[in-house]
């Protein structure tokens, strides 16, 4: 046993999270056969919030409006140390586990292909042994943990940040999967707003009386020509992506109604929230063009993620000291036929942790737990459950989220993250200095909300595609509950 894990409170959490691997892979299976769209993440919701309650934590759901949000708290006092994830799926990537060519479970059904389900059943099993080690142990304080819906989309953090959730949290955990054992400081992703734009006009008969209509569509093809030419002048770090969402029913009827679906990024919020003003100029030019309205409809706003210096190097201690799972020849031959099928480069799993080597490059990517890392300290502790070279979003990234490369790989993070998280709770200069770094690496930079007042969560967001093929997906359902016990 490494020296930083050796305290018997860590004993304790590793041990438990190392007695409850069946429960873990449960759980992450679980979730990955539910395939829940962002939004509509009842049945995961459910599954993790129940087990938490089963063990002590007060659960609230339903919180700032999300349907298949909650907060589970356990323990009194300080430190507040909140864990937070996301356990939503993809549209259409619906994956057989262990596959390694695309295989659909469900056809064109949603599905994992990143690996929010082993990021779901990381949190619970981490904070079961948290809380159990805590009333072993007497180790005062309070753990807040999170179900963040919907992170496909951005959208869910932010409101629990608006809301006063974070207000008195110290420090905060995310854990996310990856190919790689590893943690980050600094920036490391970009700020984004998401937002709809929807052109009403009036339908006419497009051969007979298209003079009569005000095509909405019209404006949407106008605005994306628009925002084409607008790119010449964006700053190189920004960028924009959209899918049109609604481009009208059938050629001969002129479109009342057409919708786009914006993303905004920049490395900053501020950028992004420029880029999002100018395509609200964009947009009216194209209302007015076709004499069409445009509606705006904000969804996610959300800031750049950044990473604690001091808990980064907290959390890399606990990592060396962890290390990689030992992959059998069976998985390694795995990832080496799905690498090759998936014209990536052939070199199995990882064998050894990432070094810590911040501060970090900022990705172009987002995440919604941005604005938590500006409100208070927060790490992102990633764990090694995926093929490395996969790119996400794609058929090969949801073929190991249900085999024994996410179990182990989850094992790994779950140990990682209880192992961290014990650090602040036993050490209130380990909190004192991260809160002082925070203040260092924030600087003048003052955190308000890009999301707009009084925005309310688009909690109608994937119901259809979800009420379509749910029934389809249920029998593919784990059907043993996972039991953690102490
Ligand atoms: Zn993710």
């Amino acid at each position: 046993m490494s020296e930083s894990l050796a305290a018997p409170e860590k004993n304790f959490a590793l041990d438990f999270v190392e007695r409850n691997r069946q429960a873990l892979a449960l759980l992450s299976d679980s979730v990955f056969y539910f395939g829940e769209l962002g939004m509509q993440e009842h049945r995961s919701a459910q599954l993790m919030s129940g087990i938490l309650e089963e063990h002590g934590f007060a659960v609230e759901r339903g919180i700032s409006g999300f349907p298949t949000g909650f907060m589970a708290t356990y323990g009194k006092g300080s430190p507040v140390i909140a864990l937070h994830t996301e356990y939503d799926a993809n549209p259409s990537n619906s994956q057989k586990a262990g596959v390694a060519e695309p295989a659909e479970i469900t056809p064109s059904a949603p599905g994992h292909c990143e690996g929010h389900n082993v990021n779901a059943a990381v949190l619970v099993s981490a904070a079961l042994a948290l809380r159990h080690a805590m009333e072993r142990f007497k180790i005062p304080g309070t753990l807040r943990v999170f179900g963040a819906p919907a992170e496909e989309q951005l959208i869910s953090r932010p409101y629990f940040v608006r809301d006063g959730y974070f207000d008195d949290v110290d420090v905060a955990f995310h854990d996310h999967i990856s190919s790689d054992l590893r943690t980050d400081y600094g920036l490391m992703q970009s700020a984004m707003v998401s937002a709809t734009f929807t052109f009403r006009g009036e339908s006419a008969h497009a051969a007979v009386a298209p003079w009569k209509g005000r095509d909405a569509l019209d404006a949407v093809v106008l605005m994306d020509m628009g925002v084409a030419q607008y790119r010449e002048h964006m700053m190189p770090t920004m960028s924009a992506q959209r899918v049109i969402t609604n481009g009208g029913e059938q050629p001969n009827v002129i479109p009342a109604k057409a919708a786009v679906w914006w993303y905004f990024r920049d490395v900053n919020a501020e950028g992004a929230r420029k880029l999002f003003d100018q395509a609200k100029k964009i947009a009216q030019g194209a209302a007015l063009m076709t004499n069409t309205e445009v509606e705006v409809e904000v969804m996610a706003a959300v800031w750049p993620s950044r990473g604690n210096q001091v808990m980064a190097e907290a959390v890399q201690r606990n990592i060396e000291a962890i290390g990689l799972p030992s992959w059998t020849e069976e998985e390694q031959s795995f990832a080496l036929a799905l690498q090759k099928k998936a014209g990536v480069k052939e070199e199995g799993l990882r064998r050894r942790p990432a070094p810590l080597s911040g501060p970090s490059k900022q990705g172009s990517s987002s995440n919604d737990s941005g604005d938590v890392s500006w409100k208070v300290p927060m790490v992102r502790v990633q764990f090694p459950a995926n093929v490395p070279g996969i790119s996400y979003h794609h058929w090969a990234a949801g073929a190991a989220l249900a085999t024994s490369i996410a179990h182990k790989g989850g094992l790994a993070g779950a140990k990682a993250l209880a192992a961290s998280v014990l650090d602040f709770l036993r050490d209130p200069a380990l909190v004192a200095a991260a809160k002082e770094g925070f203040r260092r690496e924030i600087g003048e930079m003052s955190y308000r909300p890009l999301l707009p007042e009084g925005q309310k969560p688009p909690v109608e967001l994937n119901a259809v595609a979800m009420a379509k093929f749910r029934p389809l997906m249920e029998a593919h359902y784990v059907r043993e509950r996972p039991v953690f016990r102490v």
